[in-house]
């Protein structure tokens, strides 16, 4: 391929996805779409520059309005979650959790928290399977019990393992997330043993931010780490809230530790993103939450496999769905593609156990963050999993379903929950 034609053909690329996007149901429970504005600020100037080290004493020269935005977003970071300390700079959600171990633990050190399967993230791994804390960091890992059937940690087991193990770090959050964490009854309990506590909010950032899930930096973890771009619908970036007493150990690590340049355009972005949760955030999320549960009572109608039907499925933005008697997680999340509902397989917590993998597990994880920002209330989740119930039970062919999704799209066009929303939520910007 010749060079103009493979520069044509990626922004071509570029196009087609905005397209395609703009007709399908988005589910997946980490992503969201942001607003105009964020979008405005990824394409600023700030993408191209460096401001190594802090506002006011950076290494490079052209910072004066680029300090004035960090400050901005660090102090909005500070009143939305009530936090005494905000570093903004780390570039995600992995890079904040890095940054964390470094500042609270040296390698050899134990943390606890939940397993991978149980829905810890990789960024919690063990060093066999490569994750961060692992492989990166020389953590030995060892999981917080897991109550499968309320899909939450098992105080009672934790709060005697916490004791056996004394672990430097307990680490509570994950990416399968359906109720608030033990974050009160275990806190005290691992700091008796010596334990800093952290809890990552990657996923609930935005829910913690609107007053709907739970209050972390209240209930006992001294530092939270975050993705700013989950249920906190912002430009993909990391960010971590602490006490005044990590402020310095944090910020050490982070800088010179795990950032070089922090990708300032999503800095800017961040900050936009904090302002629209001040104002919109507590209507937002409520009817994120709604949303799940919604989802999950309609397709438990139908006869699926919804977890925690008890516990009224979810207190967040996500559900799980066990699709064993449908077949496997894999080949359905790429029957669903085709029909234009976008979502992710998931292993079940006790998938391995019964010999699944993670290629072909038993699960499926829908997310409502982004559905819910395109202006969906209840009323459209029941069509929603209509729409899967015509994949899932009916095999009905894919192409079907997709115009339809096609055609029940076309009203939701617009980010909601933002000050400004006149350019539609996938439109393509042109500016070359
Ligand atoms: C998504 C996620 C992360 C990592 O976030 P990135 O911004 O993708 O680096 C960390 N922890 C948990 C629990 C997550 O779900």
């Amino acid at each position: 391929m010749r060079a103009r034609e493979a520069y044509e053909h990626t922004l071509e690329l570029l196009q087609k996805h905005h397209e395609w996007f703009k007709t399908v149901i988005p589910l997946i429970a980490s992503e969201n779409v942001p607003s105009p504005a964020v979008r405005e600020a990824l394409t600023s100037d700030l993408g191209n520059r460096y401001a190594e080290g802090w506002p006011g004493e950076r290494v490079y020269a052209g910072c004066i309005y680029i300090d004035q935005v960090e400050l901005l977003a660090m102090e909005l970071a500070r009143k939305l979650f009530k936090a005494e300390h905000a570093n903004v700079q780390p570039v995600s959600g992995l890079t904040a959790n890095l940054a964390v171990y470094t500042a609270l633990t040296n390698p050899g050190d134990t943390m606890m928290c939940i397993s991978i399967a149980s829905g810890g993230h990789i960024s919690m791994g063990k060093k066999k399977f490569g994750g961060t804390a692992g492989a990166v960091h020389g953590l030995e890992i060892e999981y917080l019990p897991l109550d499968e059937k309320r899909m939450n940690i098992d105080v009672d087991a934790a709060t005697k393992r916490i004791a056996e193990v004394k672990p430097k770090l307990l680490t509570f959050g994950g990416s399968v997330f359906l109720f608030p964490h033990p974050v009160k009854e275990l806190s005290e309990v691992a700091r008796e043993h010596g334990a800093r506590v952290l809890y990552d909010a990657a996923h609930v950032a935005g829910l913690i931010a609107g007053g709907q899930f739970q209050d972390p930096l209240r209930e006992g973890a001294e530092v939270m780490t975050c993705s700013t771009h989950k249920t906190l619908p912002g430009p993909q970036h990391g960010m971590i809230l602490c006490t005044k007493e990590l402020a310095e150990p944090i910020n050490k690590a982070v800088f010179p530790g795990v950032v070089s340049n922090h990708h300032l355009h999503a800095v800017a972005g961040v900050a936009v993103v904090l302002a629209e949760m001040l104002e919109f955030g507590k209507e937002y999320t409520a009817q994120i939450v709604k949303n799940a549960k919604a989802l999950g009572e309609a397709l438990y109608d139908q006869g699926m496999a919804v977890l925690c039907p008890d516990l009224g499925f979810t207190a967040s933005h996500t559900i799980v769905v066990d699709i064993t008697k449908y077949g496997d997680g894999g080949a359905l999340e790429q029957r669903l593609e085709k029909a234009n509902i976008v979502l992710n397989r998931n292993l079940l917590p006790w998938d391995i156990r019964e010999g699944r993998h993670y290629k072909n597990p038993g699960g499926i994880r829908l997310g409502t963050s982004e559905v819910t920002r395109l202006g969906m209330k209840e009323r459209q989740m029941e069509e929603i999993a209509e729409f899967i119930k015509r994949v899932v039970i009916d095999g009905e062919e894919t192409k079907r379903v997709a115009a339809g999704v096609a055609e029940f799209r076309r009203d939701y066009q617009r980010v909601h929950y933002c000050f400004e929303s006149a350019t539609e939520a996938y439109e393509y910007m042109k500016i070359r």
